[in-house]
């Protein structure tokens, strides 16, 4: 019996992965009863935001545009909860719509975007970027968004590159442009993270009920997830699905570790799938778009890790987020495969000794992947 909890993001898990290619195709038959969804699996498929109407826990709050004087229905978070499971680059996923999504709002008359904030408590625009906006049209107007649109017909990876823009024009701080790229690349992501429930993937589903942990009060769901991902590469390694199932299971692991943005696990996989013919064609189309928004998500991740350095160095961040800035730098560098970086931005969020409880211990193990990477 191996030890599944060793199994985690490092080096273990790389070695499975590559024991589970190789056992591809001679698997057993598998043996296993299906059940009904369990609603945690169900929440995999439901969360890529463009939820249905009404959004629970998203108010609207009429405001006046700071920049064109227009008057329109911006977003307004009322409600959040993590009851989704907050992920180890600290995206906290609810239950219902995401309130990621809805945190920035568009002007759809000139496109200026921001918070909420941004347009009830942000001052005046300075005229240059006034000037930029309505005499240069230099915010892009997204495809299919006129004058007349509601916020909610805008893409939400659309609406914070249109406030990404606005805040380096207004050259607002390297620690809040830092949070905005890491939003939207929470958000380009979690649109991403979405497969169509086919009748065959649904068995693989069912079946996924066993991996699931006991449940604990307070657990994070991210870190459940995590555990799925384990067991169920475990038995694909130990070959206790027959070569009709196996795709579909590894599908399920992939989609699971691009949901958390594993990517450096993810992409290798789904870069396979795309092209496994034994794949009904909506997974593999929901294969290679999971493949294609990778690039995108770490173009966002390469600016935030950028910024919340620069606001580190530069010595220009609040002193509450410094301990969470060092350790998201790590993250964001051990995302982006920058192990050897990562291993020091982890060091000095430890030497901080700021880091939450949680946060210590997931420096800690993070660490320990980054450090398993450069070995
Ligand atoms: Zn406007």
């Amino acid at each position: 019996m191996p030890c599944r909890r060793s199994f985690a993001l490092g080096g273990g898990r790389r070695r499975r992965l590559k024991r589970l290619e190789r056992r591809r195709g001679s698997a057993a038959a598998a043996r296993y009863n299906a059940g009904v969804f369990a609603a945690f699996i169900a929440m995999s498929f439901t969360a890529a935001a463009q939820a249905p109407l009404p959004l629970a826990g998203i108010g609207r709050q009429r405001v006046k545009c700071p920049v064109c004087g227009r008057t329109f229905e911006a977003f307004d978070v009322v409600e959040e909860n993590t009851a989704g499971g907050v992920d180890r680059d600290l995206f906290a996923r609810a239950i219902g719509p995401q309130p990621e999504f809805y945190r920035i709002s568009t002007c759809p008359s000139c496109l200026y975007s921001g918070y909420l904030t941004d347009f009830t408590a942000g001052g005046l625009v300075p005229p240059f970027v006034v000037e930029r906006i309505l005499r240069d049209h230099a915010l892009p107007r997204p495809a299919g968004v006129t004058s007349e649109s509601d916020p909610r017909e805008i893409d939400a990876r659309d609406r914070y590159a249109l406030a990404i823009r606005c805040y380096e024009w207004r050259q607002r701080s390297d620690e809040s442009l830092a949070w905005l790229h890491l939003r939207a690349s929470w958000v380009v992501r979690d649109t991403a993270s979405v497969a169509p429930r086919t009748p065959r993937l649904e068995r693989v589903l069912a079946l996924a009920q066993r991996w699931h942990p006991p449940r604990r009060p307070g657990a994070n769901q991210a870190d459940d997830e995590l555990e799925i991902v384990t067991r169920a590469a475990a038995g694909l390694a130990e070959g206790q699905f027959n070569r009709y199932q196996e795709p579909f299971v590894r599908f399920f692991v992939a989609m699971l570790l691009r949901k958390q943005g594993e990517n450096r696990q993810a992409a290798p996989l789904l870069a396979a799938l795309k092209d496994d013919v034994l794949l009904e064609e909506p997974l593999r189309e929901a294969a290679r778009k999971m493949v294609e928004s990778i690039a995108a998500e770490q173009e966002h991740q390469r600016a935030a890790a950028a910024r919340f350095q620069q606001a580190i160095l530069s010595e220009r961040i609040a002193e509450p987020n410094r301990a969470v800035a060092l350790y998201l730098t790590g993250e964001l560098c051990r995302r982006l495969g920058r192990d050897a970086e990562a291993i020091r931005w982890f060091d000095r969020a430890l030497a901080s000794g700021k880091l939450s409880p949680e946060l210590l211990r997931w420096t800690r193990q993070q660490r320990a992947w980054a450090q398993a990477g450069v070995e």
